[in-house]
Parts: C-alpha cells; structure tokens; sequence
C-alpha cells in the first residue's frame, strides 16, 4: 500500500500580497531617519489608521495607489495576520529597505522605498520564498522513523507541487522487511506508527488544533478534512509549524497554550487525506495554510541512516532519530 496525504490546496497569496513597488530617480538611500517613515507606518497599520498611512504616501503613489484599495488592501492584511508584532532591518540598498516584518499570525518580507521628503514610493509585503526555520527543532517522536516524502524534487517528495507544503515531510515506521505494517495492514493498528507519541519540536504558542476527525479504514482518504485532526505551533521567530493526521481524540493542547520542546501534542493517526497512518509535518510563513509559502525544516541534531548529523533537512528513504 501507498501512502500520502495532502491535496495540493488553492494558492492565491503572492500577487495578493505584491501591491507596488515603484522604482524612482526621487529615492534615496536609507538611513535611520527614513526609518520613521517605516515606524509610521507599523504604528498606523497596528491602530488600523490606513488613512494616515495614505497620507505618508508621495504624490505619484497617491495616485497609483487610491486610499479605497489601500484601506481595502491593509484590511486584508489586519484580518488574516494580526497586527505587526515586530520588525527587522534585512537590508537597505540605494532606495530600498528590506525587513522581516512578523505578523501576529504571519511572516512576510517588508520591502519599501522613499523619497527624500521621507514620503512612501511604494511597498511590497511578500513570503520569502528561501526561508528556512531559525528556530532550532528536534525531531517531534521517539525511536527510529522512515521519510516516504522529503526534499526538494518531485520525485524525492510530491509536496512540491504545494507552495504551502513543498517541503513538507511524510514519516511512518518501516520494519527490517521494509512494511510500515504487521500483519496484513487491514486495520490501523496493524501499523508500526499508529498511536505513536508525538511531541514538540521546540517551545512555543498552541495557535491551532482540529481533533474530532475520524480515523481512516487504511487505503481510503477523508479529503473533506485535508490535514484531519491538526496542530499548528508558532515559534518565537514567527514560524508556523504544521502537524496533520492524529488519531482521533488524541491531541493533548489547547489553543493560546504555550508548550515546551519536547512536551506531547497527540498521538500518530490516519485522519484526513490520508491513506495509511503516518505523520505530515512542514512549516510556512503564514497561520492559514491555504494563504501559506513554505519555509524549509532544518533538524538541529539527528541521526540519519545511524550517522549523526546538525542542521540537516532529511530527504526520501531517510532512517531518522534522535
Ligand atoms: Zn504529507
């Protein structure tokens, strides 16, 4: 039997996201002073003032850009992320400053441009297509696992054709004979996986948890529910780490809990799109999967294939432990 998982879900968020960028002989190189403009900005953006931050624009953006698309567009971004909960200088070249600005449930590159009056030229709040977790993570179960789906080409992991979960994990159990069952894989608890512990990676914030969802008979699928039953963690940089498929009823947190590394989050299952019990795991930029850009997952210390490895992603065929 083969497994996995996750249907490729809509993708609509980077032209969502790009609103302008205009690129103008008036600009000038960044200095902390142009850095007001930007703390303008996050304040007026976080009281929900767009009209104010429209009065920051120059007088060619006013015109690209009229205040009931920007309030439109700022509106948007304060429903789906939250207010900017913090920001970081990435870089400043001639006329552009780049930022990590993290939302309450969101990370997206800040790039913005001014004149010399301080004026905004433009500005774009786009995902970072090359992010990797800052965060160091260990692996979220005890003992010896195999990696189905992992890496960066379609043939070492089909999450790729997802912006949200291309680099996602598929990871079971696989005995010496190479099944990820015993008997005769009919039930789920023929599976080595199926009600394996799985914990946190890291510490961090319990943002969200689906439970209730019912297990699959192995080889059929509940696309209604894609992920099934579901946590999601936030890292203190702002990562959003994804868990899909528990067991029915086995998570153990709550939303808004604050959880340790290491600490239980539920058990291994077979909920949602899923064919066999296995754990999908990745992490994106973005709470909403269905608005998310991947960020590529880094295991700080692990052993792969018995040799010990830092900072490693793991790929297809992958033994990984602890
Ligand atoms: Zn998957």
């Amino acid at each position: 039997m083969y497994i996995e998982v996750l249907q490729p879900t809509y993708n609509m968020r980077n032209f969502l996201f790009i609103l302008l960028l205009i690129c103008s002989s008036h600009a000038f190189a960044q200095t902390e002073q142009t850095e007001q403009t930007e703390d303008k900005f996050q304040s007026f953006y976080n009281a929900e003032k767009y009209d104010s931050i429209f009065s920051l624009f120059s007088a060619e953006t006013k015109k690209a850009l009229p205040l009931d698309n920007i309030t439109a567009f700022l509106q948007n971004m304060q429903s789906q992320f939250g207010p900017i909960t913090k920001r970081q200088l990435i870089k400043s070249e001639g006329k552009n400053a780049s930022y990590k600005a993290s939302f309450e449930r969101g990370t997206f590159i800040w790039n913005i441009a001014v004149d010399k009056h301080l004026s905004i030229l433009g500005f774009t709040f786009v995902p970072d297509k090359n992010a990797r977790n800052i965060t160091k993570l260990q692996l979220p179960f005890k003992g010896q696992w195999d990696v189905v789906w992992g890496g960066d080409t379609k043939e070492l992991n089909y999450h790729v054709q997802s912006e949200a979960q291309k680099n996602a994990f598929d990871i079971l159990i696989k005995d010496n004979t190479g099944n990820s069952f015993k008997t005769d894989g009919k039930h789920n608890e023929d599976y080595y996986a199926f009600g394996k512990e799985l914990t946190a990676p890291c510490d961090g914030e319990i943002m969200m948890v689906i439970d209730g969802v019912k297990d699959n008979v192995p080889g059929t699928m509940n696309p209604s529910y894609v992920t099934g039953n579901t946590v999601i963690i936030k890292t203190v940089n702002n990562e959003f780490l994804l868990f899909a498929h528990f067991k029915n009823h086995s998570v153990k947190v709550k939303e808004g809990q604050k959880v340790k590394q290491g600490q239980l989050l539920g058990l291994c299952g077979n909920s949602g799109n899923s064919s066999e019990p296995h754990l999908h795991f990745h992490i994106q930029n973005v709470e909403n999967m269905n608005m998310a850009t991947g960020i590529k997952c880094y295991f700080d210390k692990l052993v792969v294939n018995g040799e010990l490895k830092t900072d490693y992603s793991p790929i297809q065929k992958d033994k990984i432990k602890n």
